[in-house]
């Protein structure tokens, strides 16, 4: 018996708490992981209220990111003692999740820790961080390098945001960091951003449909408004990584940021990216992309303190990351 955060939902009541559940209760997989660590994601915030339409069926485990040991495994690839990463597919939504000492999970779903990341630094970066480095990754596949100029980052003390930050300047980019908290300003300096602008910087009060150009790349986990903002203000050629809608989902833009610049709008998608590029973004997360302000980046809490980050994470409160202690 061990012990797990539970959601519950009936006609006609809510509840979130601790539970002890058993592995007979886990769902079908492979892979039999103690989980050390999980995190908290805008997703998770959502699962763990009665409309954010994330979780399937209830009763659930929330957590859409793990590491852990492997306990036992069926599946060939993985033994007993292997370090292993599970985010992503149906997990935390479908398929109960992260907030559990002990979880069972598809062999296909999983991924060998990399050298040079603890199970830690796995969940200090977790599905925001992988979205991060999976729009670095797609940015500069499309041409970004140093040279080509300024890259802006949006929601910059948010997860996604902040590793975007501190990748990018570990890359050699002049980074741009735009934030609404005044209060960050430092904490994204240290992160790496040569310069700190404000949301209403980025999105003036009447978007044009070509404006000044600004910035050859951008991560934006942020969306609506601001997504159609920058689309008018990117270099010729320039590219932008879109993962978010934390700002809107709707996007008021024109053609022409694509067919008189050659803007290139590209698409994140970190829950069912192909395995064979998700081991090669979690090997640069370990090696060429790993941030020396990574730990700077999150705080650790333990597993009773979780509602209280799953509320604050909704409320756009949180700075950086936070990672769950099993
Ligand atoms: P987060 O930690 O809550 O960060 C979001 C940040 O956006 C906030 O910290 C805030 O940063 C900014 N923000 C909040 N409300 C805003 C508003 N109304 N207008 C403009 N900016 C606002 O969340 P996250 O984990 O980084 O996730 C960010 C988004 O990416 C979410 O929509 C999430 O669902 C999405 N996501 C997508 C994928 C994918 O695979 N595509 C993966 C992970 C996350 P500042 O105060 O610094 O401005």
């Amino acid at each position: 018996v061990f012990k797990a955060l539970v959601v519950n939902k009936t006609e006609d009541d809510f509840s979130l708490g601790f539970k002890d559940v058993s592995t007979d209760d886990l769902p079908k997989g492979e892979v039999l992981i103690e989980v050390h660590y999980s995190s908290v994601n805008y997703k998770d915030g959502l699962a763990s209220i009665p409309k954010g339409k994330i979780v399937q069926s209830y009763p659930f485990i929330p957590g859409i990111d793990l590491a852990g040991t492997v306990v036992s495994s069926i599946d060939p690839r993985y033994k007993e003692g292997d370090k292993v990463i599970a985010t992503s597919y149906e997990i935390g939504v479908s398929h109960f999740g992260g907030y559990s000492q002990y979880a069972r999970i598809p062999g296909d779903w999983v991924v060998p820790l990399p050298k040079g990341l603890t199970l830690k630094e796995a969940m200090i970066y977790g599905t925001a961080g992988f979205t991060a480095a999976l729009s670095v990754h797609r940015l500069e596949e499309n041409g970004l390098t140093p040279e080509k100029g300024k890259v802006l980052v949006t929601g910059a003390t948010g997860g996604v945001g902040s590793i975007a930050v501190a990748i990018l300047h570990k890359r050699g980019y002049e980074v741009v960091a735009s934030t609404g908290k005044e209060s960050e300003h430092d904490y994204l300096h240290t992160l790496g951003a040569n310069e700190v602008i404000t949301r209403g910087d980025v999105v003036p009060e009447n978007i044009r449909p070509l404006d000044k150009q600004y910035w050859a790349g951008a991560v934006d986990p942020v969306g609506g408004t601001t997504l159609a903002a920058l689309l008018s203000r990117m270099d010729y050629g320039g590219s932008v990584a879109v993962s978010g809608l934390t700002g809107g989902m709707d996007v008021a833009t024109t053609v022409f940021p694509f067919i008189l610049r050659g803007v290139n709008l590209l698409g994140i998608d970190s829950v069912y990216c192909p395995m064979e590029l998700r081991k090669v973004i979690w090997e640069r997360m370990a090696n060429e992309y790993k941030p020396e302000s990574l730990a700077q980046i999150a705080v650790e809490s333990e597993l009773n303190d979780l509602p209280q980050h799953l509320s604050s994470i909704l409320k756009g409160q949180v700075r950086g990351r936070v990672v769950v202690k099993l």
